[in-house]
């Protein structure tokens, strides 16, 4: 295994930057619905794709459905941060992690204590009236049945998460591509390099090390300096002490 050599090119990197994949999220027992199964259970309970539900048409037009599924299928399986995502928060605080670039909407690396997490699809933890702009915690919308309105001005609170068919920001993005462009090392964790994520950012790196850490072996892994194979959660903690 690779761990004695990442470990050395972590702790003396003086900029490395991190693609956290879905791989984490999923493993991290947040709500997923991107494979067959996830996506046929959906379907059968509330009789739309999660993609459909997910929308911004289906948000404005069965507002009252939307948030039933959001409640019960998003807030309801949040996950917890995994030993991957305590090795982040170390190695920030350590002086050893610039940035956390991610597309999960639990806020897992937020909730694991890191700081500098650019959540490129918006996160559950944020909401927002759209009217007045008053905040509201995620608690908020979990415990309120129906429809959640701002208590000012009674307009529906917006989770600030990008729905299917909705642009990301384009400041986020932007100034995701800044980090990765001034890294050194670039940590890709849980995703293949043709994930959407890396396949986003990848371009941008101009660094000295492409570190890749996942599961299973793909036809792309060549692409990166150094590959370990598995989880994470698993791996991670054994690399960095
Ligand atoms: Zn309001």
């Amino acid at each position: 295994m690779n761990y004695e050599r990442i470990q050395s090119i972590l702790k003396s990197s003086r900029n490395t930057v991190c693609l956290l994949g879905v791989e984490s999220s999923m493993d991290s027992g947040c709500f997923y619905y991107h494979d067959a199964d996830g996506a046929m259970d959906v379907e059968s309970e509330y009789g739309y794709s999660p993609e459909e539900m997910f929308s911004t048409i289906f948000y404005n037009t069965r507002t009252k459905e939307f948030f039933d599924f959001y409640r019960d299928k998003l807030l309801g399986h949040m996950g917890t941060p995994g030993a991957d995502l305590k090795v982040l928060r170390q190695m920030e605080q350590d002086g050893k992690l610039n940035g956390i670039i991610t597309r999960e909407v639990f806020g897992l690396a937020k909730r694991a204590g890191c700081e500098n997490v650019i959540e490129l699809h918006g996160t559950v933890l944020k909401n927002r009236c759209p009217h007045c702009g008053k905040e509201y915690t995620m608690e908020y919308i979990k415990n309120h049945s129906g429809v959640p309105q701002c208590e000012v001005c009674h307009a529906t609170i917006r989770p600030q998460v990008c729905l299917v068919g909705e642009m990301l920001d384009n400041a986020t993005v932007t100034r995701a591509a800044d980090l990765v462009s001034q890294a050194e090392v670039l940590l890709v964790l849980g995703c293949t390099l043709k994930s959407s994520l890396a396949g986003q950012f990848l371009k941008y790196f101009n660094g000295e090390q492409l570190i890749l850490i996942h599961e299973n072996e793909h036809y792309t892994d060549e692409k990166a300096d150094i590959i370990c194979y598995g989880k994470p959660r698993d791996v991670l903690p054994k690399i960095y002490q």
